[in-house]
């Protein structure tokens, strides 16, 4: 059977590509080499999917990108959080926003995100077919005469829509296919990093306190004794470092100045300066006069970095409470505030949430996402040079450029 339009990869953005292409009356098969369809999508936002997020006007929003934005401001002027929200909304799934514009399903469930696409996949009449991987991209002329799947299969459409994402979380299918197809077909494809990567630190000891959740901590990162960033928010403790909002998103620039004399500051009670936490750690002591130290500090910090406090501070843990000196309390005080971990470096592609690098957003015309080089080729997705922060920002992505690739037919 010949298809009007072809889309390779089941993840967001070739759903939606093939939702919309479908919708337009064309005949759409989209295939997929796991046996399931959206094996990433289910994993965003903690299982959650924080779908799009709508902090801000436009231009703000866009700016997020960073240098490669500008691409994405016909794509977002046509198909933004708004229009996110509404198709969603429109089929059925009902949305929240949380705190920093975030949008989420009210069930705070990925799969119902997921088996909305799907349904539509189905209305649509879209042939899908998984456990097929794409093997080959056979060109004639400027033209993708057909693709070639792993069982032998071949597949010939008017159009083809690239769709097979990054190299981030590799275990869900998304090996980078499409990057060397692409440079085979003339592409140029902009060195490809991990981003978005929790950070692995020298510090042994907070494996101990893996799991452990922060929230409202604010955490700065120094190079040479200089801060270079700081953020306020959510960080999550891992086996050999630490993940989280914060983290993922000072990533990037942690990376640009390794290797390097970095330094994380944690500091676990940022609103309280100085002064006036020693004045609640001098109330909580003499409340607790009769308690011993370590059992002092529940009131004060999280149950599993109490251990880990009272190691690095040196204090007796069997010491009463109302009999801890200035000098402990100092250095206590020191460790609520300026917790430092040294940075190694950084997780690779296999714990990224996004890829950085990808297809040159120069050779991909911004209001189709049709290849500059291929008549019949287009991209969409994660696949493209485009990384944006935590919040819904790489969702987005997704569904705006596979919304537009999935008009190829009209
Ligand atoms: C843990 C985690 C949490 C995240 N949370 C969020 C979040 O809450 N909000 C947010 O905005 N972003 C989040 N992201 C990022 C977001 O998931 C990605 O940006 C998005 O999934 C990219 O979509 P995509 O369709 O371009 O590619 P993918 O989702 O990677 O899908 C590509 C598909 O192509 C298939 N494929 C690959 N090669 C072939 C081949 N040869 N033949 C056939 N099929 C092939 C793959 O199996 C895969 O299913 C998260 C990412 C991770 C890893």
């Amino acid at each position: 059977m010949k298809y009007d339009v072809a889309v390779i990869g089941g993840g967001p953005a070739g759903m939606i590509a093939a939702v919309r292409a479908g919708k337009l009356g064309s005949r759409v098969v989209l295939i997929e080499k796991n046996e399931s369809l959206g094996s990433k999508l289910l994993m965003t936002g903690k299982g959650r999917c924080n779908i799009t997020n709508k902090r801000g006007e436009l231009k703000e929003i866009i700016n997020r990108f960073g240098k490669n934005g500008k691409f994405l401001f016909s794509a977002f002027s046509k198909f933004g959080a708004d229009e996110t929200i509404k198709f969603f909304e429109s089929k059925g799934l009902k949305t929240k926003v949380e705190r920093g514009g975030r949008v989420f399903p009210v069930s705070d469930k990925s799969i119902d995100v997921l088996d909305v696409l799907i349904k539509y996949l189905r209305r649509f009449h879209v042939d899908v077919k998984t456990n097929s991987q794409v093997k080959k991209i056979i060109k004639k002329r400027n033209r993708i005469e057909k693709i070639i799947l792993a069982n032998g299969e071949e597949i010939i459409a008017d159009n083809f829509i690239i769709c097979t994402g990054g190299k981030a979380h590799p275990i869900t299918g998304s090996t980078g296919d499409g990057y060397k197809w692409a440079a085979k077909l003339g592409h140029t494809v902009i060195e490809l990093s991990p981003s978005l990567v929790p950070i692995i630190v020298k510090e042994r000891y907070v494996k101990d306190i893996e799991g452990l959740s922060l929230k409202n901590v604010e955490i700065s990162i120094y190079k040479d004794n200089k801060k270079i960033n700081s953020r306020f928010g959510e960080a999550i403790f891992t086996a050999n470092g630490m993940s989280g909002p914060i983290i993922l998103d000072m990533s990037k620039e942690i990376g640009e100045e390794l290797p390097g004399n970095l330094v994380m500051q944690i500091d676990f009670k940022p609103a309280l300066d100085f002064v006036k936490l020693d004045k609640r750690i001098q109330r909580d002591f003499q409340k607790n006069s009769k308690k011993l130290f370590k059992n002092s500090l529940n009131q004060l910090l999280p149950k599993k970095l109490i251990p880990v406090i009272i190691r690095l501070s040196g204090i007796d843990p069997d010491k009463k409470a109302n009999s801890i000196t200035k000098e402990e309390r100092r250095k206590l005080l020191h460790l609520l505030k300026e917790f430092n971990l040294e940075i190694k470096g950084l997780e690779g592609f296999k714990k990224a949430i996004i890829t950085t690098g990808g297809i040159n957003l120069n050779e991909v015309d911004h209001k189709t996402m049709k290849s500059k080089l291929i008549d019949n080729l287009y991209f969409a997705g994660e696949i493209l040079d485009l990384d944006g922060p935590t919040g819904g920002y790489n969702l987005q992505v997704c569904w705006a450029t596979g919304y537009i690739a999935g008009e190829c037919n009209k």
